[in-house]
């Protein structure tokens, strides 16, 4: 067993395994992921004739003194480490084969290919930590044994059969054995090769469904009711009728007798439902299919005719029903015995949305994220591998769920860069590695958006299919720009427009419910001195440090959003002394704290990465919300999400300059996709919407799309102007991210670069330049940026070349495809 250090090298092509037959001979040699902690390396074994092994098998090898399961990652006809033949050790058998779905290992090393990333870092952010380490390798005997037919077996061998007959079911654990038996591996394996006995994983078993009370609203009038009793049957009006009780309990402060009064005038029932499992919180259950739109409806119909690999673009306005197309596309799905993916940009809304997949499929159902814990993530996992058809509902990383037979996959919002991981490596985007996947599984994979991304949009590889109105014919809601300029010129020195003013102050006399969307989390992005303008810095980075208010009367805190640093808010200027240090910009506490000041009455939620950072905070800021405990929901990005809150009639954007003025070539892309998302959040349901957004650029061309829900000409106009720069998706970028903590260095080394990249063709060089943030967490970052034509794939570098010009000093991540380029 020795390691390959192969994270230092590239594994540059993914390899055919159609060919298998052939292989068998010519590979002798197998790489082997050891199930250990902390083990970070691909082992090298030696196939011992007798053994089949394909990538993917689960393998038990020798390490150190003991034996610990692996799984067989690539097999090689060369052994790629530098010792003698002899020396290295054989694979001792194979425990179990057909864990994984066909063709996994070629998606993972098609992911590898592609991102230039050796395959060990796939398997890492595919595979959840320690998933061998609780599987159960047991043995049993087979029915041959029992037949005793007369073969001669070694003492040790017949020692295992004594004990496994003694066992009831005639199996034991390959550690039990182990341990009554001495060098019971010997004994094993030699009865496995007569057929004797036989080697399986313990598959994991579904826990019984645990019982729990919920309660039902019947339909009746309240005449008769208490305004304790009314204000219950109002909460589980807002909570779509049905709700656990122990939810109810809670949210209403309110005693079980309380609920029988109500049980005995009519008013609800109270019954034992399924509880589902590993999510607790507000679920609706028993939703059934909706009649559909006939847009809808011929969505769908294209949809189930799908029967192998093809790619749909479901292009639907805010609110017209995406989601409910993708349930009932699922169920057939399922009900052929198939499991269905569903991704998703962000866990802020996944709550929402995993309670309509949840009323819908019950306990198929599961979610698998970042923010799950090991052991979570390890269940789901085991769950998957079950073959139960079921509905895996997750973020990015989820698009290597290894479902087997998987029917259907599903990206949601399929512009969302989150999507695109920027680092660590692979680099990869979910969106092109579902597409790999859904061929490899021939099956249908849908890309939802209101607002496709570029890229979706001029593909000419799938069906194109379009919810052009919203539900129950409601209108998009009227869009209204205010110019902030003007407002500052008529003596408004507020962050908020008259406008917007009115808007606020409406919705407390009405008792509606708004969204106020912010471009910025934290207080404000920078505190400077007004007396000789020093600006407060990271020392680690070069950007600004930014003001954090945590609550009246606490110290006031700055923090640097990229490297963590906090610092106290110093009482005087460190350049001047002036006392008058202020902060500036908008950020969401800044805007809470002038809420509070203007309208004292108005009762808001902040909901931003500084309040949801707790487990089970966004569900619980979202159910406050949901149950009217509150007038306004402030935030950020998050809330452009995917919320579905029919209570919500008024959106208002602080300021839109933030998002148009990025240094990017996606810049415009991301302001379109981000207003029109956050203002598709009014007005969903029987009360009409309203969008306010204002902007000291009420001029520019996307300002004016939005206003119109034009999709089509922001369209028209983004895609000319990338046209004539060969920018995605008319061109394909790799950018070079270089980083070192020496200034100098890292500046030559981008230089040697580029100069070794110049006697290349193919492609055009842009660069080598200071990202725009060029130290951070006191590395300085260099980047090269290469663009080339989609279709014609250049001669790329060799990268393994490029590397070697990188002293060790200097780390250099090849972002294949980037989003990001800052
Ligand atoms: P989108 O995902 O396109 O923004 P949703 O799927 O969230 O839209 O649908 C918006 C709202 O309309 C949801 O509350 C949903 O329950 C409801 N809805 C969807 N389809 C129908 C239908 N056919 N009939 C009635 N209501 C529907
Ligand atoms: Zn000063
Ligand atoms: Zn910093």
């Amino acid at each position: 067993m020795y390691s390959n250090s192969v994270s230092s090298s590239v594994i540059a092509v993914a390899e055919p395994w159609g060919s298998y037959q052939s292989q068998i001979k010519l590979s002798q040699w197998v790489e082997v992921l050891v199930d250990c902690p902390g083990c970070l390396d691909l082992f090298t074994y030696k196939i011992p004739d007798q053994l089949l092994i394909k990538p993917g098998d689960i393998l038990s090898v020798p390490f150190g003194a003991t034996q610990v399961g692996g799984i067989a990652i690539r097999l090689l006809t060369q052994p790629n480490v530098d010792i003698p033949l002899e020396k290295i050790r054989e694979v001792e058998d194979v425990v179990s084969t057909g864990f994984f779905p066909s063709g996994y290992w070629t998606l993972l090393n098609q992911v590898a290919a592609y991102y230039y990333t050796p395959l060990i870092q796939v398997v890492r952010v595919a595979l959840p930590p320690g998933l061998l380490g609780r599987s159960q390798r047991r043995i049993r005997l087979t029915p041959l044994a029992k037949e005793n037919i007369a073969v001669y077996i070694s003492p040790t061998a017949q020692q295992v059969i004594n004990l496994l007959q003694k066992a009831s079911t005639a199996d034991y654990s390959y550690h039990y054995i182990q341990q009554k038996v001495k060098a019971a591996y010997r004994g094993i394996r030699e009865l496995i090769r007569l057929g004797l006995a036989e080697n399986y994983l313990e598959p994991p078993r579904l826990t019984q469904p645990k019982l729990q009370k919920a309660v039902t609203l019947l339909d009746n009038h309240d005449d008769d009711l208490t305004s304790r009793q009314k204000e219950i049957v109002e909460v589980l009006r807002r909570q779509g009728g049905e709700m656990w009780q122990s939810e109810l309990l809670r949210l209403c402060s309110t005693s079980t007798s309380t609920l029988k009064a109500l049980v005995d005038k009519g008013y609800i029932v109270i019954e034992d439902r399924e509880i589902l499992r590993r999510e607790q919180g507000v679920t609706v259950i028993g939703d059934h299919h909706k009649s559909l739109t006939p847009a809808q409806n011929n969505a769908l119909e294209t949809i189930n005719s799908l029967t192998r690999f093809a790619q749909v673009l479901l292009h639907g306005v805010t609110g017209s029903g995406k989601t409910e197309v993708y349930l009932q596309a699922i169920s057939p799905i399922v009900e052929q015995g198939k499991s269905a993916l569903v991704l998703v940009p962000e866990i802020g809304l996944t709550p929402q949305l995993t309670d309509r997949f949840r009323a819908r499929f019950g306990n198929k159902v599961q979610v698998y994220h970042s923010a799950l814990s090991d052991g979570e993530r390890y269940d789901t996992w085991r769950q998957m591998l079950t073959g139960e058809p079921q509905i895996i509902i997750g973020t990015r990383s989820a698009i290597f769920a290894p479902l087997p037979n998987l029917g259907l996959i599903i990206l949601d919002e399929e512009h969302d860069s989150s999507f695109k991981q920027d680092a660590p490596i692979p680099t990869y985007h979910a969106r092109t590695v579902a597409q790999w996947r859904a061929a490899l599984e021939n099956c249908p994979l849908i890309l939802g958006s209101a607002t496709p991304s570029l890229e979706s949009w001029v593909s000419r590889n799938h069906q194109y299919l379009s919810l052009p109105e919203r539900i129950n014919s409601r209108p998009l809601p009227p869009v209204e720009i205010v110019d902030m300029r003007q407002e500052l010129k008529e003596g408004n020195r507020s962050i908020f427009s008259r406008k917007l003013q009115n808007a606020l102050e409406q919705l407390e006399e009405k008792q509606q419910q708004g969204i106020l969307f912010i471009h910025r989390r934290g207080h404000s992005t920078f505190v400077s001195c007004r007396s000789c303008g020093y600006v407060l810095e990271c020392p680690h980075c070069d950007v600004s440090l930014a003001y954090h208010h945590v609550e009246a009367g606490a110290q006031e805190l700055l923090r640097c959003h990229y490297c963590n640093y906090g610092r106290l808010h110093p009482p005087h200027c460190p350049e001047c002394s002036s006392p008058y240090l202020k902060f500036f910009g908008s950020g969401t506490q800044r805007v809470a704290q002038e809420l509070n000041k203007q309208f004292p009455n108005l009762k808001i939620i902040r909901f931003d990465s500084d309040t949801t950072n707790t487990k089970g905070a966004h569900r619980n800021l979202l159910t406050k919300f949901a149950n009217g405990e509150a007038h306004l929901l402030v935030g950020t990005q998050m809330l452009t999400k995917g919320l579905d809150l029919p209570q919500v009639t008024l959106v208002g954007v602080v300021a839109a300059d933030g998002l148009l003025h990025l240094s990017d070539y996606r810049a415009n892309e991301r302001t379109f996709q981000t207003l029109t998302q956050v203002a598709g959040r009014a007005g969903r349901g029987d009360d009409p919407g309203r969008v306010i957004i204002q902007t000291y650029t009420p001029e520019h061309p996307i300002i004016a799309a939005v206003q119109k829900h034009d999709y089509q000409s922001f369209c028209d106009a983004e895609l000319a102007q990338r046209q004539a720069l060969n920018y995605p998706p008319y061109g394909r970028l790799i950018l070079l991210r270089l980083s070192s903590l020496d200034p100098i260095q890292v500046q030559n080394v981008a230089q040697i670069i580029a100069t070794f990249l110049s006697d290349k063709e193919g492609f055009e060089i842009l660069g080598p330049a200071p990202a725009s943030i060029l130290r951070v967490a006191n590395r300085y970052r260099w980047q090269i940026l290469l663009k080339f034509a989609p279709d014609a794939l250049p001669n790329l570098p060799d990268w393994q070349q490029v590397r070697s010009l990188c002293p060790s000093s200097v780390s250099l991540t090849i972002d294949v495809d980037p989003i990001n380029i800052m």
